[in-house]
């Protein structure tokens, strides 16, 4: 530190310079040099520390005049904790926070903690569950939900005091909201402003506290609120309802609350996106000779005509049977239906005979009252597998 040069030199303004003269020439000298300007210049790096340890004494009328009178031997008993013990590097930091309130918005957005402090802010969201059944996700539904919602205690109008007193100055903050902290960077000691942790920023104290609500200004109460579900909404999603969430902070509106919606299963329907997919079991005969069946829908059962000749595992398509768009009303999806043709465990004795007939016809086997020898054929029909039961 023995060459060290003069702090008024480093910042190139005059001995008699003003605070605002002297923040000017900072402003300008770690412009220049900021590291994020001048990527992996040792010099400029140098250069940056050496202003920001000249405006972190310069800037202060009591370090400056220390400065003034004993030049930069004011400072050196101080060691490493002393301006210019510089530790390690650390760009971790938040430089927003450190230089906010020097720089403004010169490096692009960087603003102050004290303006993001007082800004109107959005109330957070609140969140809530509901289940509904799969029939309800289809159609839509209105389901009431209880509520606690946080609002303005009435008997202290919001302040938290006790009603006939009022708010003091914070004592910590002295009524600014917020706190100084002086902290080592690679900078040197540079000041950190954030919000007083005693009133949270509000620059308030409350001494006598307002017993309805414990001195917050707010106090919760249950509400019934109707979430209206509108049709087509699937399993996991969440209906907004506009402005039932947390208070806003500083005047700004409330918060939203997410209602997130569970969907029972159907015994019957699947969904996927828009479609519904189900299976139905239709009789050999049906399958063989074709026949009008109910096919069940989400809109209740309809007739539906199958081809003679269908085979098992057919899928069909009931065009815009399927889930309606909860955003287009003019939108659905299709049901998609499985024909599973179904093998009879228990038959009569009329039935089984009508089929041992049926495999005669098809020359499955020998008719036993014919007189014709010729051996029977092996193709297996349908009931081939199971003529033993
Ligand atoms: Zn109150
Ligand atoms: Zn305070």
């Amino acid at each position: 530190m023995a060459d060290k040069r003069d702090y008024y030199e480093v910042l190139g303004v005059s001995k008699t310079a003003s605070e605002d003269e002297i923040k000017r020439g900072y402003r300008k000298v770690a412009k220049k040099y900021h590291p994020d300007m001048n990527p992996g210049d040792k010099n400029a790096e140098e250069k940056f520390k050496e202003a920001a340890e000249a405006y972190e004494v310069l800037s202060d009328p009591e370090k400056r005049a220390k400065y003034d009178q004993f030049g930069h031997a004011a400072f050196e008993q101080g060691g490493a904790g002393g301006p210019g013990g510089f530790g390690g590097f650390d760009f971790s930091g938040d430089m927003g926070d450190i230089f906010g309130d020097i720089f403004g918005d010169m490096f692009g957005g960087g603003r102050s903690r004290r303006g993001r402090q007082n800004q109107p802010r959005q109330g957070a969201n609140l969140r809530a569950a509901v289940r509904i059944t799969f029939d309800d996700s289809i159609r839509g539904v209105k389901k009431k939900l209880n509520i606690a919602l946080k609002e303005t205690c009435k008997t202290c109008g919001g302040n938290g005091c006790k009603p006939g007193t009022s708010p003091e100055s914070c004592p910590k903050c002295n009524g600014t909201g917020q706190v100084v902290y002086t902290q080592q960077s690679m900078f040197g000691m540079v000041q950190n402003v954030q919000p007083c942790p005693d009133c949270n920023g509000t620059g308030q104290f409350i001494r006598n506290k307002c017993s309805d609500c414990s001195g917050t200004g707010y106090v919760k109460v249950r509400k019934e609120i109707e979430v209206n579900i509108p049709a087509g909404i699937n399993n996991g999603q969440n209906v907004r309802i506009t402005g039932k969430g947390e208070p806003g902070i500083n005047g700004g509106p409330r918060g939203d609350l997410l209602v997130n919606v569970s969907v029972s299963r159907h015994p019957k329907f699947q969904r996927q996106d828009f479609d519904i997919f189900s299976t139905e079991s239709i009789t050999f005969s049906q399958a063989a000779l074709g026949a009008t069946i109910k096919i069940d829908t989400v809109d209740g059962p309809i007739d539906y005509t199958i081809k003679a000749g269908t085979q098992t595992d057919t899928r069909v398509r009931l065009k815009d049977k399927g889930v309606p768009s909860p955003t287009n009303k003019n939108l659905r999806g299709n049901h998609y239906v499985t024909l599973v043709v179904q093998v009879p465990e228990r038959m009569t004795e009329a039935q089984k005979e009508a089929l041992r007939q049926y495999q005669i016809a098809m020359g499955e086997v020998r008719d036993p009252n014919s007189s014709d020898s010729t051996e029977p054929t092996e193709k297996k029909g349908f009931f081939g597998g199971r003529k033993k039961k």
